[in-house]
């Protein structure tokens, strides 16, 4: 698949603006971005650090992908997400691999990201998101 860089780190938050206090306050990083996608039940802070964000999730329902995170694994790391180019060929690439994919597709994700899910039991128990910036890659 050969990404170029981790695009973004996912990081399931119980409180987002609390969070988003550690990262300005103490990080001394900006928000430049909060959104909500109400497809995926959360709403998302970012900050960007160099070629990589953070993202924040805070669940906006319990019964949302990151609000059953949270009830399982509390908050803390949730994913990884690494850009690539052609995402279509690198799920098909995956799928022979014989790895699980939880999107055979890609997706509409957070600032019109194209994203697919590989799934964790089939990589070393990581959530890893693929994506492309379609507005660059064409
Ligand atoms: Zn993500």
């Amino acid at each position: 698949m050969k990404p170029s860089h981790i695009e973004h780190i996912g990081i399931a938050v119980t409180n987002l603006k609390k969070a988003i206090s550690f990262y300005e306050k103490v990080l001394g990083l900006t928000c430049y971005n909060i959104e909500e996608i109400p497809d995926q039940k959360v709403r998302t802070a970012f900050f960007q650090v160099g070629q990589t964000k953070i993202e924040l999730l805070e669940s906006t329902d319990p019964e949302g992908p990151i609000g059953k995170f949270i009830q399982k694994k509390g908050e803390g790391i949730h994913h990884i997400a690494f850009s690539v180019e052609k995402i279509e060929e690198q799920l098909m690439y995956a799928a022979n691999m014989g790895i699980t994919l939880i999107d055979c597709k890609p997706r509409k994700g957070a600032e019109g990201l194209d994203i697919a899910f590989l799934h964790p039991k089939a990589t070393s128990g990581v959530l890893i998101e693929l994506c492309e910036d379609k507005h660059i890659t064409g």
